[in-house]
């Protein structure tokens, strides 16, 4: 059975941003430069701080239909799309069989 243990605390702190961005790439863009500030602020303003990190969260996906990646392949997810499918056959010189 798991035991879950307490090991130390830690504060997260997300950007709000309030306005609409028109893309996801300007969307993370603003949520970075939002982090950036709030990083900057944090150890200008408050004490007792041990480090400020901005993280980046990421996912991963094909580059050609955009559904989540499953495989632990960096090249083939295992024909979520004919594109997929063709760059693998392209890249095995097989031809892939679901
Ligand atoms: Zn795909």
């Amino acid at each position: 059975m798991r035991k879950d243990t307490i090991d130390g605390y830690h504060v997260e702190v997300s950007p709000s941003i309030c306005r609409f961005a028109r893309s996801p790439g300007e969307q993370t863009e603003l949520e970075r430069r939002a982090c950036d500030e709030i990083q900057k602020d944090i150890r200008r303003h408050i004490d007792d701080v041990g480090s400020v990190i901005v993280v980046a969260e990421t996912s991963s996906t094909c580059e050609f239909c955009g559904y989540a990646w499953t495989e632990s392949s960096e090249y083939f997810n295992g024909g979520c799309c004919d594109k997929d499918i063709e760059a693998e056959d392209q890249r095995t010189g097989k031809e892939f069989t679901p």
